[in-house]
């Protein structure tokens, strides 16, 4: 495994991905997803220069920060939770994350920002939807955005930043297209409606199959794991 050359590649697409789409490099945020690896490889992956790390678990995130904690570094990461988040599991990470972009139902939401308030923090977070429809992923339904709305309107301390979503693994490229345009087009939706805690800055899209695509429809976070840690 040759880190420095991975992400030296990755970041070389990213910047092609964006270019395509009329975008600068800079306006994709490359997100290191670290769950297959130990903390070595994120430290490698620190040491050249990086700062962005996603968990999708809150085990293994708690003891990634446990053995990290001493690099000089450590301040400047930005941690983010990008896997499924059940509600008793929110006081173990929603304070530690930069970002957490699985929130995908109200109760879940209503949970943070009753952590948040009894902290004095607020809390970042993404709306992760289901927009392939694929029976077995986690994210919200489409058709439900309006009413967790209405809800999430009332929460204090939380804010969605933007929405996320997940490709089926064997979608071809015309559906990974027409996923993450339908990702942005209820991002823009979403912004419409000018709620006071929403604002859709972030588009959280594309992992190491599919990043370049998704950023050809727009995202401006994408998740890559295998494709640094290989
Ligand atoms: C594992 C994971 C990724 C990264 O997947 P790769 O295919 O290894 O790049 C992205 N997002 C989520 C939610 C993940 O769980």
């Amino acid at each position: 495994m040759n880190i420095s050359e991975n992400l030296y590649v990755v970041k070389k697409n990213i910047a092609l991905a964006a270019e395509k789409s009329g975008r600068k490099a800079d306006d994709v945020r490359l997100i290191a997803v670290t769950k297959t690896v130990g903390c070595d490889d994120v430290a490698e992956c620190i040491r050249c220069g990086h700062r962005d790390f996603g968990e999708n678990r809150v085990q293994v995130l708690q003891e990634k920060l446990d053995g990290l904690k001493g690099l000089p570094e450590f301040n400047e990461i930005n941690w983010h939770l990008i896997g499924h988040l059940q509600s008793n599991k929110v006081k173990y990470c929603a304070n530690k994350v930069s970002l957490i972009h699985s929130v995908d139902k109200i109760s879940l939401a209503q949970e943070i920002s009753r952590f948040a308030q009894n902290k004095g923090i607020d809390v970042h977070c993404l709306l992760q939807l289901n927009v392939s429809g694929e029976e077995s992923k986690s994210g919200l339904d489409p058709l439900e955005i309006n009413k967790f709305i209405e809800e999430f309107a009332e929460l204090k301390r939380i804010y969605i930043d933007g929405l996320m979503t997940m490709a089926p693994i064997d979608a071809d490229d015309v559906f990974l297209h027409k996923i993450f345009a339908k990702t942005r087009e209820l991002s823009v939706d979403i912004d419409r409606q000018k709620v006071h805690n929403m604002r859709m800055m972030h588009l959280s899209m594309g992992m190491s199959g599919d990043y370049e695509c998704a950023i050809e429809e727009g995202a401006t976070m994408v998740r890559v794991g295998t494709a640094i840690f290989h």
